[in-house]
């Protein structure tokens, strides 16, 4: 309430020294947008906790923004730090924590180094100079080149953060405002540099009285939380999508997302003849171990197990965790003989595997199967033989590798006998 009053009182002095009726409405009209925006990013950030520590920042954004704007308002001829030094300084902090926010909703590297460096840098050289509208040409220059350096890197490591999840094209789209806004503040240092006269037209120089200047601060602070909420929107997206796919456990990816890439490897089989292999595998005896040890030690054996999957193969093999302590591993570009060679480094290196738990050291063992794609099989007939395999090599005594040809003669050799018995039979 307290907060509430003195902004209503503190609002009221600022509207009572403005001259122009423009003036009055285009602050009026700023403030309603700023303010709105940092209540939808408090909102974001303490209710829905949606990306908290990047809402916050934004909000926070809106709020250096709108205060920056309010000192302007102020600016007459004489000298006067508040709202000349102070206010630059307010709005470039601002732009430096679109970067930061942006930072931390991509999960990215934080830049404060650099970033205070280069605002203390601009504080130092705004400071050369007396801040009064003599030297105004000079402070809007060095405060235009800052604004634009943030937004632009701000851009670029949306940019890069965007394109690792989405399109390129899409990435590009959504930062084209960013790259906009930067060129824009170079365009202003540049037509003061050449027609410093312009000043009054293209900057908040003496008071806010541009037309021009005030439409661009309004579409500025529209734009860059229009990018900031379609980031936000996009990074809430994937992560949704990304839990959709993805096993919680082990951060293999899960049953759901398995038919989409097999449909792809089979489609690849089919037009350009790229074989695959489908290999499923089951740790023997779980149950023990979970009996033994309890169900927190089963879970760090699947971890660790997935993690050795991982580790073992390559970066285009898909590993998915196909149900409780059975693994799937679709194998694109792997015949028969490689699938084989595959299948016995896992062996290999799960057996070479020790997971220690409360001084205790665990040995897994894994049951595998595989097949490899052939025409006149379909993904569901190749899933199926990938996991008879797999039974047979638990019936074989677990810690086995079979595939889908050991099967069929191994189904041979059972017809084979049923068909000896019924001909001693008859
Ligand atoms: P086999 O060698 O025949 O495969 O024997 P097994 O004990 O591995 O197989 P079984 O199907 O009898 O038991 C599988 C166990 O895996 C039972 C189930 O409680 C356990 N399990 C399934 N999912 C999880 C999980 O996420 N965490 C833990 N700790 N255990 C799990
Ligand atoms: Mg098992
Ligand atoms: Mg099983």
């Amino acid at each position: 309430m307290l907060i509430s009053h003195y902004g209503i009182v503190f609002f009221t002095i600022l509207m009572s020294h403005m001259e122009h009726n423009q003036s009055i409405i285009f602050v009026q009209f700023f403030s309603l947008i700023a303010v709105s925006c940092a209540i939808a990013w408090t909102l974001l950030a303490c209710l829905l906790r949606i990306a908290p520590k990047a809402s916050w920042c934004f909000a926070a954004t809106n709020i250096c923004t709108l205060i920056g704007i309010m000192l302007y308002t102020q600016r007459t001829e004489a000298i006067n730090y508040l709202y000349w030094f102070v206010a630059d300084m307010t709005i470039l902090v601002g732009f430096t924590l679109v970067r930061w926010g942006s930072q931390h909703l991509f999960k990215q590297p934080l830049s404060y180094r650099f970033d205070l460096i280069l605002l203390a840098t601009t504080a130092l050289l705004m400071l050369l100079v007396p801040p009064s509208l003599t030297y105004a040409v000079y402070l809007v220059i060095v405060m235009s080149i800052t604004a634009a350096t943030f937004i632009t890197l701000s851009g670029i490591d949306n940019f890069r953060a965007v394109k690792k999840h989405l399109p390129l094209h899409y990435a590009a789209l959504i930062n084209v405002p960013f790259f906009t806004i930067g060129l824009l503040f170079i365009i202003r240092a540049v037509v003061l540099l050449l027609f410093p006269d312009e000043l009054a037209n293209i900057s908040a120089a003496d008071k806010l009285n541009s037309s021009l200047v005030m439409w661009s601060y309004i579409i500025l602070l529209l734009l860059t939380n229009l990018v900031l909420f379609g980031n936000a929107l996009t990074r809430l997206v994937y992560k949704v999508a990304r839990l959709a796919n993805k096993d919680q456990l082990t951060g293999l990816w899960n049953r759901h997302s398995l038919l989409n890439k097999l449909e792809e490897v089979d489609a690849l089989w089919l037009r350009n003849g790229l074989a695959y292999s489908l290999m499923v595998l089951d740790l023997d005896h779980f149950k023990r171990i979970n009996d033994t040890y309890g169900h927190l030690a089963g879970d760090m054996v699947l971890k660790n197990t997935a993690d050795i999957l991982q580790k073992s193969l390559r970066k285009i093999d898909f590993v998915c965790r196909y149900g409780g302590e059975e693994f799937l591993i679709i194998l694109p570009l792997t015949n028969k003989k490689e699938a084989q060679i595959v299948a016995e480094k896992v062996q290999q290196k799960i057996n070479e595997n020790t997971v220690l738990w409360q001084k205790t050291h665990i040995n897994t063992t894994l049951s595998i199967g595989y097949a490899t794609c052939k025409t006149h099989l379909s993904i569901e007939q190749l899933l199926q033989l990938a996991d008879d395999a797999m039974y047979l090599a638990k019936s074989k005594g677990r810690n086995t590798i079979c595939s889908m040809d050991a099967m069929e003669d191994s189904m041979d050799s059972m017809e084979e006998s049923n068909a000896a018995i019924i001909t001693e039979q008859s």
